[in-house]
């Protein structure tokens, strides 16, 4: 018999935009979800606290009126709630994603946004229930099971710490920097970036990548990778609209070149050449 009786899961949005709260609730139920508005922070956490089966996913504003968005999340996580949060932002500061990610906020989302990406985001962070990745994060809150630990994947390749043009990524404590300055990514973001560096100079399609990094078996837009692929040039490319490291393949996917990919194939060790500009 099929199993239609399943629980559809539960998402609480907490927006106090009403035509922006509406939106998203109906889009969301179109896919088949259950959605709860509240149009602030303590009214959500109220909700959040009260709900049994609790939610699986909060979709959560920044600027709310009373509790800020940080503010919820960070409550959210002293209890121990590892609800899965996309925080919605107008904001645009580096010390904000810094301060969402602290807070413990899994996806950052900047309004305005694409309605089939947050739907595309949700999925994912729906189908990959399992807090090991953020387990092994910098987030402030205490992992609810010991277990979860257990399944933190291994460091890539046996070493923390990779290196690439003027970057560097220590896949143990999620710190990055590029030209010298600190760059924090989502957990999804690092996921991502682990994923390419793992796979180091081999092209890698969207549908990969929505499958093993987003978890997801039948991709709904692959535009989201396409949109996260920027962010990571923005953080990392000397001119993001020249990238060198997170090569687009036309056709194909992307690229990742870093230190360990092989120089073109006819190319012997670059002799000094005055012809270069
Ligand atoms: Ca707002």
């Amino acid at each position: 018999m099929p199993d239609r009786a399943r629980h559809m899961p539960r998402i609480l949005v907490v927006e106090d935009e009403d035509h922006l709260a509406i939106g998203i609730k109906f889009n969301l139920e179109a896919e088949g979800f259950e959605v709860d508005t509240v149009g602030d922070g303590q009214a959500a956490l109220n909700l959040l606290a009260a709900t049994d089966p609790p939610f699986d996913l909060v979709i959560l504003d920044l600027m709310l009126p009373g509790r800020s968005g940080y503010a919820v999340c960070e409550a959210l996580r002293r209890q121990g709630n590892d609800v899965p949060v996309v925080m919605l932002t107008a904001r645009t500061l580096v010390e904000d994603r810094i301060r969402g990610f602290d807070a413990g906020t899994d996806v950052y989302l900047q309004k305005p946004f694409d309605l089939d990406e947050l739907i595309s985001i949700v999925r994912s962070l729906l189908s990959r229930r399992r807090p090991a990745f953020r387990a092994s994060g910098p987030v402030t809150s205490t992992p609810p099971l010991a277990t979860a630990t257990a399944e933190d994947p291994p460091a890539a390749g046996g070493t923390a710490l990779y290196r690439f043009g003027s970057s560097e990524v220590n896949f143990d404590t999620w710190e990055a920097r590029a030209q010298g300055s600190p760059v924090r990514l989502t957990n999804l973001e690092m996921k991502l970036l682990r994923y390419l560096v793992d796979h180091e100079g081999k092209v890698v399609s969207r549908n990969e990548l929505l499958e093993r990094v987003w978890g997801m078996a039948r991709p709904p837009a692959t535009r989201t990778i396409d949109t996260f692929m920027l962010n990571l040039r923005k953080y990392f490319e000397g001119d993001p609209s020249r990238p060198v490291h997170f090569l687009s393949v036309r056709g194909m996917g992307y690229r990742f070149v870093g230190r360990n990919t092989p120089a073109e194939p006819k190319s012997p060790l670059p002799k000094e050449d005055s012809t270069a500009g």
